[in-house]
């Protein structure tokens, strides 16, 4: 490979770390939207860099969700770079459709994801060189690119009383459909997309829901353009440059009607409650004596970056988050995190990933610093 310090010509020997310039974690749109943009560059798989991955199959996140999120669902899922997903049936599940879409992929790019890869921390090495440590073996690399998104990090919020409830809990990561709450007393909780989702899906199934939120949810019935995508992005890019967590999508989004939410409003599936204050034993309850009685909570209370394996880079601020300037972290710009922040969606992924590549070029003397206006 030239001039570069590259290759894993000692990934053979058995005891020192196997050497790349670049090692991807993680291979959901982020992940191998970068993958691409490292091939396209003259970066070799295998050789130069290696995308890694703790789940079984192809398609990132989406393989786990929800047989009844159908690909019609998804309104807003751009296609990888280079390749269009054409045809889909949107009666097919979405887990299906883009579990497939990112199985052609990786074989069109040969990008010869490893997998089942888990990360499990990534640390300091010798020579400026960053170890990447995993369920098999060690790596070591010039630059990270962090891909590693949200799903395995589901958030559940405390509530005096969770503990006692007798009923069943779960999380948006484990749902699997309405089916399984035919006949009961269903709370679910959050204001996002997969809450009224949840919602308008059980609802005909069962006994009753209560939806609650922490806010009011604001539904937003204009079109949403891209001036308005931009605000959004650019409120979301604001706090991670301050170093605080990221915010949800929809905190900056809101919840755009459709003919299903306008419906659901109409009917009262969509008649939001506070928060309650407390959960019992056999529902939940308000401070001001009201109670629901239920057989089921639903936490549709979101997802944090699943980025605890780069912990003993200490990289994370006071205010929870990583500083970032562009994509790699301020302290460091070894460390590209694509998929985080302002970059969480498959439009800011896609763009990341190209963005995280070109400045990697760059840090590795493989492309000209750009020149500065004087
Ligand atoms: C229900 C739901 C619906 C959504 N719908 C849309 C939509 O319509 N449009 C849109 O733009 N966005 C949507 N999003 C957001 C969407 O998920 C992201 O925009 C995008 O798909 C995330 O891609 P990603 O590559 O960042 O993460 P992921 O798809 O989560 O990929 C991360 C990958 O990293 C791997 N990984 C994680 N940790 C490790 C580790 N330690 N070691 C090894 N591998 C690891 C995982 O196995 C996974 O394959 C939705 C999100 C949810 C929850």
């Amino acid at each position: 490979m030239g001039v570069h310090d590259t290759g894993i010509r000692d990934a053979a020997s058995a005891d020192g770390p196997r050497r790349v310039d670049v090692v991807v974690i993680g291979a959901g749109q982020a992940g191998l939207s970068a993958a691409y943009h490292l091939r396209r560059v003259g970066f070799e798989p295998e050789q130069d860099f290696v995308v890694l991955d703790h789940a079984p199959r192809p398609g990132g996140a989406w393989q786990f969700r929800w047989p009844s999120l159908t690909y019609g669902k998804v309104h807003g899922m751009h296609a990888l770079p280079g390749m269009e997903l054409t045809g889909a049936d949107p009666a097919r599940p979405s887990s299906e459709v883009i579990s497939g879409y990112f199985t052609s992929y990786e074989e069109a790019f040969d990008l010869r994801v490893r997998r089942p890869v888990d990360v499990r921390a990534v640390r300091e090495g010798e020579g400026g060189r960053l170890l990447v440590e995993t369920s098999d073996g060690v790596w070591s690399a010039r630059a990270l690119i962090n891909a590693t998104g949200t799903w395995d990090r589901p958030f559940w919020p405390r509530y005096p009383g969770q503990e006692t409830f007798h009923g069943r809990q779960l999380h948006t990561a484990q749902y699997q459909g309405p089916e399984e709450f035919a006949g009961q007393r269903v709370v679910v909780v959050g204001g996002g997309a997969s809450g009224t989702q949840h919602l308008m899906e059980i609802a005909p199934y069962a006994a009753s829901t209560t939806w609650v939120t922490r806010r009011p949810p604001v539904f937003r019935d204009g079109p949403f353009g891209e001036d308005q995508g931009r605000a959004a992005v650019a409120m979301v890019e604001e706090r991670v440059r301050q170093g605080l967590a990221p915010l949800s999508v929809v905190s900056v989004t809101g919840l755009p009607v459709n003919d299903a939410i306008r419906e659901a409003r109409a009917n009262g599936v969509l008649d939001r409650h506070p928060m309650f204050d407390r959960v019992t034993p056999t529902g939940v309850a308000w401070d001001d004596g009201q109670e629901v009685a239920a057989d089921a909570i639903l936490w549709a209370t979101g997802f944090r970056a699943s980025i605890e394996h780069l912990a003993p880079l200490k990289l994370r601020e006071p205010g929870g988050g990583i500083r970032m300037d562009d994509t790699h972290a301020a302290l460091d710009p070894r460390v590209h995190l694509v998929g985080y922040g302002p970059s969480a969606s498959t439009i800011g992924a896609n763009r990341a990933g190209r963005a995280a590549v070109r400045d990697i070029e760059r840090l590795l003397g493989r492309r000209a610093p750009t020149p500065v206006a004087v």
